[in-house]
Formats: C-alpha cells, sequence, structure tokens
C-alpha cells in the first residue's frame, strides 16, 4: 500500500500552487509505511489527493512530485514523461533523430520536466545521465532501458559522481552503461567542433546551458582580441574565434579544462590564434589591469557563487569585483559578456552589483542583450528554482 503525507492545515503550501517539493516541517503526519525512495500520495488538509511523489526522509527535500494525476507509476509513466522531454527538444531544434544529430542537447532538466533529480544530455549522439535523487535512483534501470529503446544512442555514460548525491545518502559512481566508447566525444556547436570529455569533464561534461549566449557574442568579436575567464574547455572562446576573433585568451583554474579547450581549437585550426593560461581568475585579473593590459571583448563565466540564499552577500562581492576588473581592462567602447549561474542571486541582484561594478570603474554600461539558459533547459512556472542563469552581453563606455 502506498503511504500517505498529510500536509499540515493552517500553512501555505507552495506545492498547491505548482511547486514539485514538500519539506518535512509542511507535514503532519505519514499514514502507513514506507522505505526511501518509495512512491508516496500526498494529501491536503482536507485529505483531497494532491500528488504522487517519491520520498526520502534523510534529505532536506522530503517529498518531490512526480505526478498530479492518481495514476500507476510505472514503466509507462517514465516512459511518457522521457517522451514528451524528447518531443520537447525536437520541436525546439528540429532534431530528426538524436543518435544521429551531430549537436548536444540537454535532453531531460529535472523538475522542468517532470522528472525531478534526473538529467539527461547527449553530445554527437552519446548520451550522459545523472539520477541526483534516492527516489528517481531507484527507477534508473527503467530510465536507462527506455532511453536506449527512445534514443537508440551511441554510447551511455554514468555520472553519478555529483556530491549532492550523498545528501541523498547515496553512492557516487560512474562509469560506462554497456559497450565502452572512447570518452572524448566530439559534437558541433554552432558550427565550432567541440570536444567533451563526458568522463572526467564537470558535471556532464559540457555546459550547454550557454550555447545560445556563445552565438550571442560572434557579431560582437571580428577582427578583436578576447579574453575568454572561467573558460572551461573554451566555448566561449572557440566560439569568438568562429567569429573571426583576431586573439583568444583562455583563462580558466583547471589545466584539464584548457587541454580540452587546446584540442578542440586544434580540431578547428584555432590553434594560432588562441592562447591559454592557467590560473585563479581573481589573481590574474589584477595582474592583467597592473600590467595595463587590455582587450576589446571580456567573457565571465564563473561558477556558481551562491549555493544558498545565505552565500548571496559574499558572492555579489566575488561577482562585482571579476566585474569590475574586467570593465578596467576592456578598452573604451568594449564588450563585457557577464554571467552568474547562482540561482539564488537574482536577476535584480545581478544587475544592481554590474550597474554599481561601473559606477566604481567610473564607466556606463550599455546593456546589449540580457538573457539566460538556453531553452533546452526550460524555466517552469511556480518553479524559481528552475530559473538560474544570468547573462548580459554589455558595452563599456567612457564617461564624456
Ligand atoms: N565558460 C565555460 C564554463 C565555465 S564553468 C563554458 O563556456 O563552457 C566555470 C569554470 O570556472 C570551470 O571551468 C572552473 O574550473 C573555473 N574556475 C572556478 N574557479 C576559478 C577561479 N578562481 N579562477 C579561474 N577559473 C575558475
Amino acid at each position: 500500500m502506498t503511504a500517505v503525507v498529510n500536509l499540515l492545515p493552517g500553512v501555505p503550501h507552495r506545492v498547491l500552487h505548482g511547486h514539485p517539493w514538500v519539506f518535512s516541517n509542511e507535514v503532519k503526519s505519514i499514514d502507513g509505511t514506507y522505505s526511501p525512495g518509495d512512491i508516496v500520495e500526498i494529501r491536503s488538509p482536507g485529505g483531497k489527493f494532491v500528488a504522487l511523489g517519491y520520498i526520502n526522509p534523510n534529505s532536506a527535500i522530503l517529498v518531490r512530485l512526480l505526478s498530479r494525476e492518481d495514476r500507476a507509476i510505472d514503466r509507462d509513466f517514465f516512459r511518457e514523461r522521457l517522451q514528451s522531454a524528447l518531443e520537447y527538444r525536437r520541436t525546439l531544434f528540429g532534431v530528426q533523430s538524436f543518435a544521429e544529430d551531430e549537436r548536444g542537447f540537454r535532453l531531460v532538466f529535472s523538475e522542468a520536466d517532470f522528472l525531478p533529480g534526473l538529467v539527461v544530455d547527449i553530445f554527437g549522439g552519446y548520451l550522459v545521465f545523472q539520477t541526483l535523487t534516492l527516489g528517481i535512483d531507484k527507477w534508473k534501470e527503467t530510465i536507462i532501458d527506455l532511453l536506449a529503446e527512445l534514443v537508440s544512442p551511441k554510447g551511455i555514460y554514468e555520472r553519478n559522481d555529483a556530491p549532492v548525491r550523498e545528501l541523498e545518502g547515496l553512492d557516487l559512481v560512474a562509469g560506462y552503461v554497456g559497450k565502452p566508447f572512447n570518452p572524448l566525444v566530439e559534437m558541433v556547436e554552432n558550427g565550432v567542433r567541440v570536444l567533451v570529455d563526458v568522463q572526467k569533464g564537470q558535471k556532464t561534461g559540457y555546459f550547454l546551458d550557454q550555447s545560445a549566449n556563445r552565438l550571442a557574442l560572434r557579431p560582437f568579436v571580428k577582427g578583436k582580441t578576447v579574453l575568454d575567464a572561467f573558460s572551461y574547455s573554451g566555448g566561449f572562446g572557440l566560439s569568438a574565434m568562429m567569429g573571426g576573433a583576431e586573439e583568444v585568451l583562455c583563462l580558466d583554474v583547471s589545466e584539464a579544462a584548457l587541454d580540452m579547450a587546446k584540442a578542440s581549437a586544434e580540431l578547428n585550426g584555432f590553434r594560432q590564434k588562441m592562447r591559454f593560461r592557467a590560473g585563479n581568475a581573481f589573481d590574474v585579473l589584477r595582474e592583467l589591469e597592473s600590467k595595463g593590459a587590455s582587450f576589446d571583448v571580456v567573457v565571465l563565466d564563473p561558477p556558481a557563487f551562491a549555493r544558498s540564499r545565505k552565500m548571496v552577500e559574499r558572492a555579489l562581492a566575488g561577482y562585482k569585483e571579476i566585474n569590475l576588473r574586467a570593465m578596467r581592462i576592456l578598452k573604451p567602447g568594449g564588450f563585457l559578456c557577464t554571467s552568474s549561474c547562482s540561482h539564488h542571486v537574482t536577476k535584480e541582484e545581478f544587475d544592481a552589483m554590474l550597474f554599481d561594478a561601473a559606477r566604481d570603474a567610473g564607466k556606463y554600461l550599455r546593456i546589449v542583450e540580457s538573457r539566460g539558459q538556453r531553452s533546452d533547459h526550460p524555466i517552469l512556472s511556480g518553479v524559481p528554482e528552475t530559473e538560474y542563469l544570468k547573462f548580459r552581453l554589455c558595452q563599456v563606455l567612457p564617461r564624456h
């Protein structure tokens, strides 16, 4: 029998307004027995059916919703969910066959695809997945089976070495599912050949959420010098080269990431005009400034500085520091591409930080484009956590 989670009366429940999470302090009682990861039923304070979800008493989030319909949660359920996630991407990108397509896509984006805890990316036909919660991990075999059936990928790699799994009481594991393949997968992004290390790369190997933003940079780089700070495997820098940049400097703290960037540069014949520097961007930006270095275009794409709301203030100080320094090393009228992937930092806070930095730098900032994550990482109404990436393309002008 499915256990029943009864919501507390007299408190506002986000779950009644479209949000997919129930916290333990929102629960009055649980009827019946369950094991962590099991499917449970959620009932309103009035005793009405609300949804089905999976429970994990060891996680900060007690229940994550799977369905607001009273239905069987089985193979067919997951098939329907996966099919609609795939259909959405087919529509977005005009994909005929995911296995044959040379591009990269996020096929499943967790809560935004009504499959909390599941992330699936595909790079040039090779599929990489993460089951980040216990409740979804229990369905791993079913999901792999269905993905194999629905996508027929060239290969499958499991990246369940993400530390968040530990919060769910899950082991960290990674490896091939089925036949091994060369983990250095090649894909094409906006016409650039990109190598993705699905085995040792960060997260699933590549950051597809910035894909359209890398293209947005292109009209501004022809014949220009570009600093790609926090470059990882060179996504923005390679795109700038494709746009006709005169010179690109990729800067990242990770040597392994820069090796990937170099390999991709080689593959595209960009190697002559690209330089690579390993170092802490905070230090290197300071050094570049003190040496009087200057660039026509600077890209800043740091990792999430705020992992919780409590960290926002310090994060904003960090963002401000790098943005201020970037503005100082930009040539007059140069362009700054700046991002934050912290969900906890709001759009308003990010823009305010940028304007603050411009004021301190004694510059005007012209916002050319305000963008976010690509559409294969959709933002779902009622689920603010699905919105995380802020990207601003700005022109930095002297005050005159
Ligand atoms: N711009 C990249 C993604 C960047 S992800 C792309 O288009 O794919 C963030 C990157 O910042 C990671 O590669 C990480 O290694 C790097 N990083 C983290 N802290 C850093 C620091 N203090 N200085 C330089 N790089 C850093």
